[in-house]
């Protein structure tokens, strides 16, 4: 299962930052997908209980917005937002377009629980 191994190299990375600010455990993670990042969000969402387990994340929620997906024309310049089963440009309508966004997965934010209070990262 491809996303398993994706939460398990996020709920890495956000342990990481929960160490490095000495939070007792992780409140919510904010993840932003891209339609075209090959990243299911209902999976992820499936795989996060698993992957968070025995971590200081375990009790976190995870979060998950959906990035859109941006092209920019290579005729007219014009950056709009696409469909990713048609990458035209939305102004003049040409498919000479480069993609701007929408192939990322981004961690957003990490809200963490330390001993005092909680702290936005
Ligand atoms: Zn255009």
């Amino acid at each position: 299962m491809h996303e398993l191994s994706i939460c398990q190299s996020l709920v890495d990375q956000v342990e990481q930052i929960a160490l490095s600010h000495g939070a007792k455990s992780v409140a919510s993670v904010n993840l932003k997908i891209g339609p075209l990042s090959g990243i299911e969000p209902t999976l992820m969402q499936h795989a996060y209980p698993y992957a968070s387990a025995g971590t200081l994340a375990a009790e976190s929620t995870l979060v998950i917005e959906l990035a859109p997906l941006i092209v920019r024309c290579e005729i007219c310049g014009a950056e709009t937002e696409a469909q990713p089963n048609c990458l035209v440009c939305g102004v003049c309508g040409d498919y000479h377009t480069k993609l701007v966004s929408g192939d990322e997965m981004t961690l957003m934010r990490v809200e963490l629980i330390t001993l005092e209070a909680r702290n936005d990262v």
